[in-house]
């Protein structure tokens, strides 16, 4: 339940609220999913005020300030397409004009396209307090989950958080070819499987498989392909659950990433 509103002017203000002991004070982005009925008690602190929306090249980074809507990521000039597929398939163009690329990443699961794209680009977060950058698979490690109550109790579902931190920025290298793969029940369905391949002009190669559970997962960083079918099926051994078994996700996992290869020229 939300139970105080809080719009600070600045970053110093909402450092102080999301950093007290009590009440838990959490970032709201475009509030999609804080907006929801929790039965938690939490105060926000809403980031619109702050000057986190930039997107800007600088040299061959992207740099991605943490309320910059998935909609105006989308319409970034000169996008890579693989990253736009992924944009249109997290979520519809209502949710993409409200939803914050930083809240989407936090509030993100294993399904989640925008995360297994930019997991495979390496990308790097700027946290607050302190300046600190860390690896999004690092981040999305330490979330922790409140429980979400709005739906039907067969169907409820926690929701991610990242208590007493603030990401203000995502960068990530224009570099690396980006390939996104994957398969649903529908076109616009949630991933069961999806695919996604980073590979850098150094012959770097990143490949992230998801579809299930509360992360994708790194299966290759390396500096060539050697062994990544063996990555794949390694990271989807274990992969069952209600919407396919471990041994489906293996062999799509692996067509996926053939098709994902052979689409950036590996
Ligand atoms: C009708 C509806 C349908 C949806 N369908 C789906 C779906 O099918 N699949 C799906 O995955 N999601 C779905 N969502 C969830 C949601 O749309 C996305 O996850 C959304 O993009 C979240 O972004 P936001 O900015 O609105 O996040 P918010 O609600 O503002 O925040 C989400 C989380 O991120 C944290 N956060 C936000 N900004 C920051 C920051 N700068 N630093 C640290 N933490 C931060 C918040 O504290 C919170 O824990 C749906 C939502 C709605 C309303």
């Amino acid at each position: 339940m939300l139970i105080e509103y809080h719009r600070p002017q600045t970053l110093e203000e909402t450092l102080t609220l999301i950093t007290r002991p009590a009440p838990l004070t959490l970032p709201l982005g475009g509030g999609t999913v804080l907006n929801t009925p929790h039965p938690e008690e939490f105060a926000v602190a809403d980031l619109q005020a702050l000057p986190l929306k930039s997107i800007e090249l600088r040299g061959s980074t992207l740099e991605i300030g943490a309320t910059a809507t998935l909609q105006a990521l989308l319409d970034f000039p000169d996008l890579s397409p693989a990253l736009a597929k992924a944009l249109y398939h997290e979520a519809t163009a209502n949710l993409r004009r409200a939803g914050t690329v930083a809240g989407t990443l936090i509030a993100s699961d294993g399904r989640s396209p925008l995360a297994a794209t930019l997991l495979a680009l390496d990308t790097q977060l700027t946290l607050q307090p302190g300046d600190e950058t860390h690896d999004l698979g690092n981040i999305l490690q330490l979330r922790q989950t409140i429980e979400q109550t709005s739906k039907p109790a067969n169907q409820q579902t926690n929701f991610f958080t990242l208590p007493h931190r603030l990401l203000t920025l995502l960068t990530f290298s224009t570099k690396p070819a980006l390939a996104y793969e994957y398969v649903a029940r529908t076109p616009a369905d949630r991933p069961i499987v999806t695919v996604a391949a980073a590979k850098w002009p150094s012959g770097r190669l990143r490949v992230v498989v998801g579809g299930w559970g509360h992360t994708p997962r790194l299966a290759l960083d390396a500096p060539e392909p050697g062994g990544v079918e063996y990555a794949v099926r390694n990271i989807t051994a274990e992969a069952g659950d209600e919407w396919g078994s471990a041994e489906y996700r293996q062999d799509v996992a692996v067509t996926l990433t053939h098709r994902a290869l052979q689409t950036i020229n590996v």
